[in-house]
């Protein structure tokens, strides 16, 4: 492995790889120019902040604690879940305990006398997990969010001076995009720049929740975001000395068929459930296209049922229980499966029913969904191949050109820029093998369960003693 000078990392929010070679053009004669890893996933639930903290931290949701992009937690945040990414809801839980619980890459630069700059156009929440003790490093994350919803307010400050207002948040985000690129090019990398930089754009994802996978808009937005990255590249160019570039995604998406009132249709068959629970409900939910079951007053007596009703109806995908509780609810998959297992853990996951049929745009992938987006737009959270799949393009000095398809995720990407900046850090992920290609050969493993004509599939990779989430599938 070759030491680098520094790391520039950019995130096209959601961005699915296979739409690359029509919309983005200089994304793909970068991606034809780098080693472009085929088979790179995302995390469950494969949402932006549970990612991000993997992203950040190189451990899976069991280990940093981000179980989910909100999780109920009723004595600190009353009738609804706590939503990670409201700064707020983030500041009450650190003023309890700590936020992500393992270390980032952040604290493994600042030990080793490195700096990462972030600059994020995504929620205040998710700008946040990216460098969640970004202060006391004394490192920076420009939140697009403002001053009131970081916990660096005097990089917003900087920013702002040299920058001008922060841009509206129109959406498709084409405001935020142009004043991203100016802020990244004209100040990260222009100077002293940081050892790590990271520009985090919230496209193609906003404008695909918003019109849909293959909607003019997300045309537009997409030739936006790879003008930004045609103009990053240029800025690399001119840096001196050795620059790596990592181009990912978080997560992909896909398009919803149904949409399904699971609350109203829990509470019609008599379960207490809600995704805003009052006194009177027992059970929490949360929405999307995927959910968390959770007891609230820690009496996971309702669990039985809650199975019993999810598994009789053909909307839901795949149903997970906490480790303790799979052998009393039958048909369902464990949590540790997922990498999950941490005691914010719900004890329940369910997704909806996702299949890899194409939708109107011509894009394979398609699920049932509870709500948050208009039916035909875009969504994420599942185990869909198409919601896992994230784009991850590396160009390194002396590094490979071309394709990988061996399996590797996102706990991969800080243990990779580790490395590459000869700083020790621990994480479950390994580098990526941007020199030469993995010696070994990875096995397929299908966990699967079934119970009262319903029936479900996990796969997953393993290589190198390290396992991946590959995708899963309701049966029948
Ligand atoms: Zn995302």
């Amino acid at each position: 492995m070759t030491d680098v000078d520094r790391v520039v990392v950019i995130v096209f929010d959601g961005l699915r790889p296979d739409v690359i070679e029509n919309t983005t053009p200089n994304l793909h004669s970068f991606a034809h120019d780098a080693l472009w890893f085929t088979e790179a996933r995302s995390v469950f639930p494969s949402m932006t902040r549970v990612a991000t903290t993997s992203f950040a931290t190189g451990h899976w949701p069991m280990t940093h604690g981000i179980v989910n992009n909100a999780f109920h937690i009723p004595e600190l945040v009353r009738g609804s879940a706590l939503n990670t990414a409201s700064f707020e809801h983030l500041s009450r839980l650190k003023a309890r305990e700590p936020v992500v619980t393992c270390e980032s890459l952040g604290h493994a630069l600042a030990a080793a006398g490195k700096r990462m700059e972030a600059i994020h156009c995504g929620s205040a929440g998710a700008a946040y997990l990216v460098n969640h003790d970004v202060a006391a490093l004394q490192q920076e994350t420009f939140s697009i969010h403002g001053e009131a919803s970081t916990q660096t307010p005097q990089t917003v400050r900087r920013i702002v001076s040299e920058y001008g207002p922060l841009p509206p948040q129109d959406i498709p985000k084409l405001a935020s995009l142009e004043y991203a690129n100016r802020v990244f090019v004209g100040s990260t990398l222009t100077g002293d720049v940081p050892d790590v930089a990271l520009l985090w754009l919230v496209e193609p994802d906003t404008t695909w929740h918003h019109f849909g996978l293959g909607s003019p808009e997300a045309h537009s937005v997409l030739r936006a975001a790879d003008e930004v990255f045609g103009n990053v590249l240029d800025a690399i160019s001119r840096l001196p000395g050795r620059t790596t570039l990592i181009t990912m995604s978080d997560h992909g998406q896909i398009t919803t068929a149904s949409e399904v009132d699971i609350t109203a249709a829990m509470q019609a068959d008599g379960l207490p459930a809600s995704h805003l629970p009052g006194p009177e409900h027992r059970l929490g939910l949360t929405r999307g296209s995927m959910s968390e079951i959770r007891s609230l007053n820690g009496d996971s007596g309702l669990c039985a049922a809650a199975c019993d009703w999810l598994m009789n109806r053909d909307d839901i995908g795949l149903v997970f229980a906490r480790d303790d509780l799979v052998e009393s609810l039958p048909g369902t998959l464990p949590q540790s499966l997922v990498m999950h297992g941490h005691d914010r853990d719900a004890e329940l996951y369910f997704t909806m029913r996702a299949s890899d049929e194409t939708d109107k745009w011509g894009l394979p992938g398609q699920c049932a969904f509870i709500s948050d987006v208009e039916l035909g737009c875009g969504i994420h959270g599942g185990l869909n191949r198409y919601e896992l799949t994230t784009t991850l393009i590396v160009k390194t000095p002396d590094g490979r050109r071309g394709r990988d398809a061996s399996p590797v995720g996102l706990v991969d990407i800080a243990p990779t820029v580790a490395e590459l900046l000869g700083v020790r850090m621990s994480a479950a992920g390994a580098p990526l093998p941007l020199f030469e290609p993995r010696a070994a050969l990875h096995k397929v493993e299908v966990a699967s369960t079934s119970h009262a004509g319903y029936s479900q599939e996990l796969r997953l990779n393993l290589i190198d003693g390290r396992a991946y989430i590959d995708h899963g599938n309701r049966l029948t």
